[in-house]
């Protein structure tokens, strides 16, 4: 009983979802789900990220948050459009969260969105938003074990970030054995070392988000999802 009351909450979901990638389309917003634990860094690559390509793309961006506005506050001083979700408890971000967000945005003046996933690495994994891409944040301090303990966000991310790499001297973070397991259970996925703080690794990372906005030759912009 419960597995299947689930079951009819992740396709109530879905449909959703299906409705905002089908809005996204229409106003040719290509959008980024970014997710990890609290504090590994999403909102500081949303900002550098911002930073780097403002000139290039019209950039907005949804905070998700059980509450408080500071983090929607610092995206705000780039003036770029930011919408605040405030979950009021729940764990993680929900397609008609995002629907009703999206109709609160210019999507009109918007090539590329940035959706801030509540800090949690384990449900987001199970809701879909309608994004064109699932992007995973593990940040140095926290340890390479992430990717055995939470396999399911590793194994359906399109990009893994490992942030923070200037304070991996003083950590046991091991990125080549990282790197070997993110392969072992995702081997679409891209891996990037970044560092918000020293801004290496950065230009990689803004070369892909390009490089993945761009509509592939002849067909429907979106890839298909395995
Ligand atoms: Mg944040
Ligand atoms: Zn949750």
């Amino acid at each position: 009983m419960n597995i299947k009351i689930l079951k009819d909450i992740l396709s109530a979901n879905d449909q959703i979802a299906e409705r905002n990638r089908a809005l996204l389309d229409k106003h040719k917003v290509f959008a980024l789900n970014v997710m990890s634990s609290p504090g590994a860094g999403k909102t500081s690559l949303i900002l550098d990220t911002i930073r780097t390509l403002k000139k290039r793309k019209r950039v907005g961006v949804i905070e998700g948050d059980i509450s408080s506005t500071i983090d929607a506050e610092k995206v705000k001083k780039e003036r770029v459009p930011v919408l605040q979700i405030n979950t009021g408890g729940e764990c993680h971000l929900d397609a008609a969260m995002i629907n009703r967000a999206l109709e609160n945005m210019p999507l009109e003046e918007m090539d590329l969105l940035f959706i801030e996933n509540v800090g949690n690495l384990v449900c987001p994994g199970e809701f879909k938003l309608g994004e064109d891409r699932k992007v995973l944040i593990v940040s140095a301090p926290e340890g390479d074990d992430k990717i055995y303990k939470y396999p399911l966000l590793f194994h359906l991310a399109d990009a893994v970030v490992v942030n923070k790499i200037d304070l991996l001297p003083y950590t046991t973070f091991d990125v080549d054995g990282f790197s070997k397991a993110l392969k072992g259970l995702n081997q679409k996925a891209r891996l990037f070392r970044v560092s918000c703080t020293t801004h290496e690794g950065i230009e990689d990372w803004t070369d892909w988000v390009l490089s993945t906005m761009r509509p592939p030759k002849q067909t429907s912009r979106r890839q298909p999802r395995p």
